[in-house]
């Protein structure tokens, strides 16, 4: 059988394919600097065969690996970003590792080696058993901040492909049809003049204080915007030291909405208070788009064959020092933080898991028309194929994605044994998609019934560049 040739490689390297993401969750480098961790899972490829073009859409820590020719072509996807200041030990309680140090918070780590492993098992299946067609890894950097499957997008990485997988980790096995929100990330950079802010402050144009009436003018905003929005922002610079008006100042700002054309609606109406803000102290404004993403387009046929196969395949087992670690972890999270995190995810009777460590179930897909109110660049891509993502329970119920929880346990024993079970999940899925045209033609028809008429059109500019400089200003 061609998916249990595929399972079976999976089960006879899980030894390597969990120090490959063990390895990505020591490096814990940020989006766009993921320089070893995308070498490691670009050059495990190439050990098995696949060709690696490096460097793509102007990131270099973007690549794509791809096995065999022709249609159909089959696409897995793959993230390796860590989030700043999360660094955390492999213990059940809150110790950092490394002070001031990024860490696996969302589980990029198992992301990037869950992708990679069901790649090359797909390949071995397909090889061993005459499958035509191609499979395709996208090595996608920077999903947490700059959104590299964007640029991805943008610059025709993704074309040609008819079905695109990817795994994510995450407290339940969640199969869910639910949209996220679209979002633009936007940095506003306030110009004034500096002089001594004792002796002469009527010199000065404090670009400081374009920065707090502009986040005053949004707070009252958010009144006026629709439920599922969402706006957010930091201060990344308010000036060197209290006795110099601040000649420069900075906010960045994501704001979310359902729809694109939501989400235009209250930016344009922030960019107006922006502008506001300059006038009232006398201080230029620049914005800098860090580009936006869609919300998603779910696949209840691409879905449906997920279901189908984490059932075949069935959830993993897991050891005594598996349960005892997440019973550790479960201690730190309050039966209010579980209660609103199961909530949260709609799932149909999801009050039964309120008793329970670990999600030991496989639902049906749910949450239809509904939306989460994160963003995913996934969702760029699932406009051009259909595509979906999905998650396994990788850390104890109720745990938060980005905690320091989050990061101790996508390093030990339930994450490993999600990666295993997701990377065999893909494999399968990718399989079956290969294998059966009616299943390929089925989701491909209820994609383009889903985009309908709406156009995608990417929310950066031809020219916009990834920030790679990012993390040095
Ligand atoms: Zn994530």
């Amino acid at each position: 059988m061609d998916k249990e040739c595929a399972l079976d490689w999976i089960e006879k390297n899980n030894g390597l394919i969990i120090e490959i993401s063990d390895k990505v969750w020591e490096f814990a480098e940020l989006g766009l600097i993921e320089f070893k961790s995308s070498v490691l899972l670009a050059d495990e490829l190439a050990k098995h065969g696949f060709k690696v073009d490096r460097g793509v859409a102007g990131m270099p820590t973007a690549f794509v690996a791809t096995w065999g020719e022709g249609k159909p072509v089959i696409g897995i996807m793959g993230e390796y970003d860590a989030l700043p200041r999360l660094s955390q030990k492999k213990v059940p309680w809150k110790e950092t590792l490394d002070l001031g140090s990024p860490g696996h918070g969302c589980g990029h780590n198992i992301h990037g080696a869950s992708g990679m492993a069901a790649a090359v098992a797909i390949k071995e299946a397909m090889e061993k058993h005459r499958i035509r067609g191609t499979v395709k890894f996208f090595g996608c950097p920077a999903e947490e901040n700059f959104s590299g499957k964007v640029f991805m997008v943008r610059d025709g990485i993704f074309s040609g492909v008819d079905a695109v997988i990817s795994h994510h980790p995450d407290n339940m096995n969640d199969v869910s049809l639910m949209g996220c929100l679209a979002v633009n990330s936007v940095k506003f950079h306030f110009h004034g003049k500096a002089s001594h802010a004792g002796a002469s402050p009527e010199q000065g144009r404090s670009a400081l204080d374009a920065v707090e009436l502009m986040n005053i003018g949004v707070n009252y905003l958010r009144e006026h915007v629709i439920q599922d929005a969402r706006i957010h922002y930091i201060i990344e610079k308010g000036g060197d030291q209290p006795n110099i008006v601040p000649s420069y100042a900075r906010s960045w700002y994501y704001v979310r909405a359902p729809e694109v054309n939501q989400l235009d609606f209250i930016y344009n109406w922030i960019l107006d208070i922006a502008k506001g803000a300059a006038i009232m102290t006398r201080t230029e404004m620049k914005t800098e788009s860090f580009g936006g993403i869609y919300k998603i387009v779910p696949n209840r046929t691409v879905t449906e064959l997920i279901i189908k196969n984490m059932r075949e395949i069935g959830l993993p087992k897991y050891s005594d020092e598996d349960l005892k670690f997440a019973e550790e972890i479960a201690k730190t999270i309050t039966p209010e933080m579980k209660i609103a995190e199961l909530k949260k995810s709609k799932r149909p009777g999801w009050q039964r898991l309120v008793d329970k460590l670990v999600d030991d179930e496989i639902p049906d897909p749910w949450g239809e028309g509904e939306v989460t109110h994160g963003s995913t660049d996934v969702a760029d891509v699932s406009w051009q194929a259909p595509t979906v993502e999905f998650s396994t329970a990788t850390w104890v119920l109720g745990t938060p994605a980005h905690s320091w929880q989050a990061v101790a346990q996508n390093g030990v024993g339930i994450g490993h044994k999600s990666l295993i079970f997701a990377a065999k999940v893909m494999a399968a899925t990718a399989i079956d998609l290969l294998t059966r045209s009616d299943a390929l033609n089925k989701a491909k028809e209820e994609h383009k019934q889903r985009i309908g008429n709406k156009k995608y059109r990417a929310l950066i500019r031809p020219d916009d560049k990834p920030p790679l400089d990012v993390w040095e200003k």
